[in-house]
């Protein structure tokens, strides 16, 4: 074995899996996962947990694993993670704790994600629960959205012995990872829905079809629902467009409307009644992991797909993973060059997109060169659907029915970020409403860091009325 190389994992061949919403990466078996652990060097002082947000003791679960000892590997992830098979397929590692891995400086890191994704799959074909339940401690919170930010708020707050419920807007828990994230990346019955099980393992109740700000207000789950605090963890749900002419068509969708429909609504199954028109030529515009997401997903539905982005490949924000595997299974990429119109016919269906193509200026506030467009370089991509990935913002409504919650100019609810403690006593926030569009294990790290500042809120008021 090549130490300096991390064990290959298998997936589906592309040819075959741009045809189907199976999920692409297959894992390692228990031999591929225990190799790679052999890789890992036990460090003393340990570089990859300084790069997981939620701190999981890596070397630990890895040395556990090496020795054959699975659920103790497990239990030490669910220390600090309640949604171990989730982070496994879909955090960014390659930015966050691999990019730390020691192994990484001669070779390649060990692959923390892989191995990740192993135990807690394992764990789940045996129905083995790492996380215990603890004694009731008579305190109810109240969680709104029950996406990565709260139900990790709601987990590690039932490990606290709270009585947790969850508040969930739509008819199916998860949030984005079950109505954005595809099935071929995370499947939903098979992984996001039995971690959920987990979470509900530990007592946390979960109400869905209730959304607050119209069914019930924080206020009202404070004063006559005898909730003592309140998580927000809402996510930032809200589409961006571009605002150029045409873009009212039809045939134009967001990314967060074509992949609900798709994901949560069935519409790529033969066997449900909530289709989705999704055209021949499909034109996604956008450079991130939702551009991606929706890309392949059209792509599977039948569609020949460009994306349209507007800078370099170098700057495009989706996982580097993510881009390979579009590219394999056939996206084509039309790079800087931006959409200026929607072009429709006379009934108002698309019939493409007038671009103008761009070249780099000078780094902008995000770091990366700013495109500008090149004059006079018009031209017409053609496309009988649009799909814009654009980016999100966080929904108003909570803010607006709620009295003194402080936000920003963009929506997203000002949180103090050790804490996730708002401008409102007893309301705590954390996750994309918070932050504005970012990833599972940041919104994690927020519903964990809300978990203990709510924790630490209830216990000093014990406190101040035990004086
Ligand atoms: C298509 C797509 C692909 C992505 N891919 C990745 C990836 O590969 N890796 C990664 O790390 N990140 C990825 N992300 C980002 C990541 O999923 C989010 O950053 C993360 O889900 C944010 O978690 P959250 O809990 O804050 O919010 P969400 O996951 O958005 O959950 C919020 C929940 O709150 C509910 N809600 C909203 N308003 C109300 C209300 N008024 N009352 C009750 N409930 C309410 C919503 O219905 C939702 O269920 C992706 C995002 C998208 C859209
Ligand atoms: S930095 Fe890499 S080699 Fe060191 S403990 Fe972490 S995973 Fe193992």
């Amino acid at each position: 074995m090549d130490m300096q190389k991390m064990v290959p994992v298998r997936e589906q061949d592309p040819k075959v899996r741009a045809t189907n919403f199976d999920e692409v990466c297959l894992g390692y078996s228990r031999e591929e996962a225990v190799a790679e652990c052999q890789r890992c060097i036990q460090c003393k002082n340990p570089r990859c947990v300084k790069g997981c947000p939620v701190g999981i003791d890596i070397p630990g679960f890895i040395r556990e694993l090496r020795d054959g000892h699975s659920n103790a590997a497990a239990d030490i992830i669910a220390e600090a993670s309640s949604l171990p098979a989730i982070c496994g397929r879909v955090c960014p590692q390659e930015t966050q704790c691999e990019k730390y891995c020691v192994r990484g400086i001669k070779g390649d890191p060990v692959a923390i994600g892989k191995i990740e994704r192993y135990i807690a799959d394992h764990s789940r074909r045996k129905g083995y629960v790492a996380l215990k339940k603890a004694e009731d401690n008579g305190h109810r919170v109240a969680v709104i959205g029950s996406g990565p930010a709260g139900l990790t708020c709601a987990g590690e707050l039932a490990k606290r012995g709270y009585e947790v419920t969850i508040f969930e807007a739509l008819h199916e828990p998860g949030g984005v990872l079950t109505y954005g994230i595809p099935e071929f990346r995370l499947p939903k019955q098979g992984v996001v829905q039995k971690e959920i099980d987990n979470v509900r393992s530990l007592g946390v109740k979960i109400e869905c079809n209730v959304v607050i700000g119209r069914s019930l207000t924080i206020d009202q789950l404070m004063d006559e629902e005898g909730f003592e605090a309140v998580f927000i963890g809402s996510g930032a749900g809200l589409p961006r467009f571009m605002n150029i002419p045409g873009e009212n068509s039809n045939g134009v969708f967001s990314a967060n409307e074509f992949l609900t429909r798709s994901n949560l609504m069935k519409a790529y199954r033969d066997d449900y009644y909530t289709p989705i028109y999704h055209g021949k030529h499909v034109a996604v515009v956008g450079g991130g992991n939702v551009a991606m997401d929706a890309a392949r997903t059209a792509l599977r539905l039948g569609a020949e797909v460009t994306i349209v982005y507007r800078r370099g490949r170098e700057e495009l924000p989706a996982r580097v993973e993510e881009v390979e595997h579009a590219e394999q299974e056939g996206i084509k990429f039309r790079l800087l060059c931006n959409p200026t119109e929607i072009l429709h016919d006379e009934k108002g269906w698309v019939t493409g997109l007038r671009c103008i193509r761009m070249e780099l200026g000078e780094p902008d506030a995000s770091g990366r060169r700013r495109p500008v467009p090149v004059e006079g370089s018009e031209f017409d991509v053609a496309a009988d659907a649009v799909i814009m990935a654009l980016g999100t913002l966080s929904n108003p409504l909570i803010a607006s029915t709620t009295k003194g919650l402080e936000t920003d100019k963009w929506h997203c609810v000002k949180a103090v970020e050790k804490t996730g403690q708002t401008s409102r006593e007893g309301v705590f926030a954390g996750g994309d409403v918070v932050t504005g569009a970012a990833t599972v294990i940041l919104a994690m790290e927020a519903g964990k860091k809300a978990a203990i500042g709510i924790d630490e809120y209830l216990k000093g008021k014990d406190a101040a009325k035990a004086e």
